[in-house]
Formats: structure tokens, sequence, C-alpha cells
């Protein structure tokens, strides 16, 4: 059950989040730290970004690369008893899928789907044995409505949510959650690439007429990893400003 404070703690709780080296991941990893959980720091390729947020968290960092089943498995390991994983790492490699080559389908579709499944795997195991744990996977809007360009994306995105509800069917008699949050638009890398029109179009069709900060995807993503939602499981939580209505 919540406690009665006015947010559950995650004081006690190790959370684990992918891709946080910056952007949403990185927004996600000091929010749960707000709320008192132990925080690592899971990055690729941002050394010097994941090592200073690690230590402004008082956490650690550590690199793997979860498209990759071996570094994956390694990651969850090393971080030891995760209490709360979140996958975040992701990327986009957009296209006509006239024009797809194998390799933007097959590094989206690793990056953002098979990692869900290999570090999911990985602590399915310890969390069943101590009967207590939350996952919280990041899709997207896309993943829900598709997009132009995004064939590869939008799978990925979709993969997780079957792959999650699954989960959670599989999980729940363990006392585990696993949830969704799919975001909107938040300014980020990722989204900085995209045309400026495609950016002002999306902005458009969002009732609340503007882009997320990253801190907005990350409130959602606590408030899912913590007691506070602690009858809640297999759900998708849009987090568009209403783009997705
Ligand atoms: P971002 O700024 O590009 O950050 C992506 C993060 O993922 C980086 O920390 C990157 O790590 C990590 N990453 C990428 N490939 C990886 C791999 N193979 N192994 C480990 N880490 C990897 O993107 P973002 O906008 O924050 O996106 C975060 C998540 O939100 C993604 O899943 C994305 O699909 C989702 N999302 C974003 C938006 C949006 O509008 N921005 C909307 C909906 C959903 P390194 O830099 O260390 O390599």
């Amino acid at each position: 059950m919540a406690s009665s404070a006015q947010f559950a703690t995650l004081e006690g709780k190790l959370a684990l989040v992918t891709g946080a080296s910056r952007g949403i991941g990185r927004a996600i990893a000091t929010g749960l730290a707000a709320a008192g959980a132990d925080v690592v720091v899971g990055y690729r390729s941002g050394k010097d970004e994941a090592l200073e947020l690690a230590a402004e968290l008082g956490g650690r960092a550590i690199q793997a690369d979860v498209s990759s089943a071996d570094d994956a498995k390694r990651l969850i390991e090393e971080a030891g008893d995760v209490d709360v994983l979140v996958n975040n790492a992701g990327l986009t490699r957009d296209g006509l899928l006239a024009r797809m080559s194998d390799d933007d389908w097959r590094t989206v579709i690793d990056t953002n789907l098979s990692s869900v499944f290999f570090t999911c795997r990985a602590v399915t195991r310890p969390m069943m044995k101590k009967r207590s744990g939350s996952i919280v996977n990041i899709s997207s809007v896309v993943g829900v409505h598709g997009n132009w360009g995004q064939t590869n994306y939008a799978a990925s995105k979709a993969g997780i949510i079957g792959f999650t509800k699954s989960l959670a069917r599989e999980l729940g008699s363990r006392n585990i959650r696993a949830n969704v949050v799919a975001p909107g638009y938040v300014k980020t890398q990722l989204t900085d690439v995209l045309p400026e029109e495609a950016t002002a179009a999306m902005i458009q069709n969002t009732p609340l007429g503007r882009v997320a900060e990253p801190e907005e995807i990350a409130g959602a993503v606590r408030f899912l990893a913590s007691n506070d939602a602690s009858f809640i499981t297999g759900e998708v939580l849009l987090v568009d400003g209403g783009l997705g209505m």
C-alpha cells in the first residue's frame, strides 16, 4: 500500500535507468534519486555525462550496449539487487519503408526492443525471488498511432507495449509490476534532428500546444515505479499533451 506521505518514497530501492547519460533518461534518473532511490546510470557512449550525473546523484554509472544480450545481462548483474528497472535507451533511424536498409531496421529493433527483452529477462529471476519489483518501459506515442517515415521505430515501440502487457500477466502473481510510459514530443537530441516544420505540425496537433520537458516524462515514470502505483500493471500511460487522443 502507498504510504501516507504526499508521494511514496523510493528510499532503500535500487533503480537502474538505461540510456541515462542525457535527455529523458537523465531526467528519469534524477527524478528517481529525488524520490530517494539509489540510482544506477546506464550509458553506452556518453561516459563523461554519465559519470558526472552519477556523482551528482550519489549513484553509480555502468557502461553497456543494451542491444547486446551479453552487455545487457552484465549490466543487470553489475547493477546488483535491482528494485526498479527503467528501459529508456532508444534511437531512431528514420526513412520511408521502400528505401529502408536492413541495417536501419535491425539497429532500431535491436536497440529499442530486443534490449528490453534482454534486460527484463535478466532481472526477472532475482525480482521473482524477492517477490517484488517494478519495471517501466519507455515506448512512444508513435508505437500507438504510427508515424510517417518511422516503420522501424513504430514497430519497436509497439512491440514494447505488447511485450510489457505480456510480462505484466506473467509476473503479477509475484508482485512484480510492468508498465509503459509513451511520451509524445519531447525536446532532446533525438528530436533535434527533425525539421522545424515537423515540430510545428506536432505542436499544432498537441492540445497543450507545446512540446514536453524531459522532467514531465520523468514524473510519470517515478509515479509508476513507486508504490503510488501499487495496483497498476500492464498500463500504457501516454504523456503526450493530448497528441494521441
Ligand atoms: P536521446 O537524447 O537521444 O538519448 C538516448 C539515450 O539512449 C542516450 O543516453 C544513449 O546513450 C542511449 N542509448 C542509445 N542506444 C543505446 C544502446 N545501444 N545501449 C545503451 N544506451 C543506448 O533520446 P531521448 O529523447 O532522451 O529518448 C529516450 C527514450 O525516450 C527513447 O527510448 C526514445 O525512443 C523515447 N522517446 C523519446 C521521445 C522524444 O520526443 N524525445 C518521444 C517518445 C519516446 P549514449 O549517449 O551514452 O550512447
